[in-house]
């Protein structure tokens, strides 16, 4: 139960000796009463049970708000029903477009607090005060497709492949080691009467020597040289295309089974460069641009989600308790999350800095979560852990 504030008892106390004065006296100490039992009012009116209803900005961000049919449900408005409650009082609630325009209402004395999915973090607790952490929280990756089918492409994953960077440096070792028995079989066997290379000038005399040194490396020799000093080349030459060969299909079955089992994004760190869906004003926002993505700001979660699957963004980087609802409801078969949760959050009710309301919120929070009552509002949006 809240309590009477003890500043206006004080007042009302010490008024009572000065209404035994003179009667101009007695005007003025009635109307100074006045004006100060308004203000003492004025600040109790937010703790006192039954009287005007408390203003809650808060956000769709699903499932800690929903909106449908134009009710709202979801943990954070039940968590909040429920300490209302205990309030006894009434909530009317402001639905703001985004994180920032919720604080902007709770700092502008729009809202008496705000509830939502708003983190609690050093630069905010300098310009509002926070309740006790209502949901543990932080940061995950959303992207497309389902662990057992990572948006196959098999066109555009085979061309990616051929000119992926490794390939690509093995291909060039190759030619260039091509060039030394190229040379050696040109200067050996274009003396030789019966020799391979028909010409004994060095164009196009190199040409045939590096048509068969290609073709020896791919273990395809298809002619002998005659000489004898050209045949122990050769022969040395088709034990480095065994190796060759070897390590260049090692390479490539490694590279088709990284590209298949993983996508391109599996950790913050591959977020570099990469173009980044989030939600505007929020607290992955500034994450990401300390991390060097290509960051884009979302103001509606559904609008979010959807930028993903229409690959207008490679990944999604949000709050996780949103992210898993998402990846278990609607998005269910074509968004997961990878990795771990990477930027540890706890979830807050906000409320202007001084707020009396913050002591009555916190007392309701923690007999809530003593009793089961926290449990069964969580399990029901986030199932039996
Ligand atoms: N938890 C994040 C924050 O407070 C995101 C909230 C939101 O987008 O509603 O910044």
């Amino acid at each position: 139960m809240p309590r009477t504030n003890p500043a206006v008892r004080f007042r009302a106390g010490t008024a009572r000796p000065f209404l035994m004065l003179a009667p101009a006296a007695a005007l003025g100490l009635a109307l100074a009463l006045f004006v100060c039992f308004s203000c003492s009012t004025a600040q109790e009116e937010t703790t006192k049970p039954g009287t005007t209803k408390l203003r809650v900005a808060t956000r769709i961000v699903p499932p800690l708000v929903i909106e449908k049919n134009g009710t709202l449900s979801g943990f954070s408005i039940e968590l909040w029903n429920a300490i209302g409650e205990r309030l006894h009082r009434e909530t009317e609630y402001i639905i703001t477009p985004d994180v920032g325009e919720l604080l902007a209402a709770v700092e502008s004395g729009r809202a008496d607090l705000g509830i939502a999915a708003v983190s609690i973090t050093s630069e905010r607790e300098n310009r509002f005060d926070f309740s006790q952490p209502i949901l543990n929280s932080g940061l995950q990756i959303l992207v497309r497709g389902t662990a057992a089918n990572v948006e196959p492409n098999p066109l555009l994953e085979f061309v990616e492949l051929f000119f992926s960077r490794t390939l690509l440096i093995w291909l060039g070792i190759a030619l260039l080691l091509i060039l030394i028995p190229a040379h050696l079989i040109f200067l050996v066997e274009r003396h030789h009467h019966n020799g391979i290379i028909p010409t004994r000038r060095y164009f196009p005399g190199i040409f045939h020597a590096m048509f068969w040194a290609a073709g020896t490396l791919a273990t395809q020799a298809d002619q002998m040289p005659r000489h004898w000093i050209a045949r122990i080349v050769a022969v040395l030459w088709m034990f480095t295309g065994v190796v060759f060969v070897a390590f260049y299909t090692a390479q490539l079955t490694a590279s088709l089974t990284i590209q298949q089992i993983r996508g391109p994004i599996n950790s913050p760190q591959d977020l570099v460069g990469k173009n980044v869906g989030t939600s505007r004003g929020s607290t992955a926002t500034i994450y990401l641009n300390e991390v060097r993505a290509q960051v884009r700001e979302f103001e509606k979660i559904d609008d979010l989600y959807s930028a993903l699957l229409n690959q207008e963004v490679d990944a999604v980087v949000f709050d996780s308790p949103a992210l898993l609802y998402y990846t278990t409801h609607d998005g269910r078969g074509s968004a997961r999350t990878v990795g771990s949760i990477f930027h540890r959050e706890d979830y807050g009710i906000v409320f202007p800095t001084g707020s009396p309301l913050r002591k009555h919120v916190n007392e309701a929070l923690l007999a809530l979560r003593e009793s089961d009552a926290y449990q069964r509002i969580y399990e029901e949006w986030f199932g039996k852990h």
